[in-house]
């Protein structure tokens, strides 16, 4: 079992593909993205890809990521951000980002309380603060 799978486990729920932005993109994840695609870049631009003041990020539509359809649909290359979510650092600043982004996001352990959550993600990223267990 992966290491993560003790307090995460993604329930595809399509909550954090949803909004009028997605993340940022950068280069390495354009190139993984059209490698994935099997399509030129430009016609990646073009099809899938805004960029705003030199911003680029996925393409919104009916109000979710362009890739989204009861999932993600370019999985193996999708951002790197969308792969971390939501075992992201900033979940270590503070208890109030933790509980916003608990309570939206179903695949983290109903029960976990932060400072749990924070010694296992925190030996995870292998930051300081790694005082929880891990399996
Ligand atoms: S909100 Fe959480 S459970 Fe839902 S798709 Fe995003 S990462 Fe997965
Ligand atoms: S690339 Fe996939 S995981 Fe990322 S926002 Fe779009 S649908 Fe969601």
């Amino acid at each position: 079992m992966e290491p993560e799978k003790i307090f995460f486990e993604c329930q595809r729920c399509g909550y954090c593909c949803q909004g009028q932005t997605t993340v940022s993109l950068d280069p390495a994840d354009v190139d993984r993205l059209v490698a994935h695609l099997g399509m030129p870049v430009a016609e990646v631009m073009e099809k899938y890809l805004r960029c705003t003041k030199g911003v680029i990020q996925m393409k919104i539509t009916n109000g979710h990521c362009i890739f989204y359809d009861q999932g993600c649909t370019v999985h193996p290359g999708r951002p790197w951000r969308c792969a971390q979510w939501p075992l992201h650092p900033s979940m270590l600043i503070d208890q109030a980002n933790f509980l916003a982004i608990k309570g939206s996001c179903p695949g983290l352990a109903r029960g976990i309380g932060y400072e749990e959550f924070h010694g296992l993600l925190a030996a995870l990223l292998g930051q300081p603060g790694a005082v929880g267990k891990r399996g």
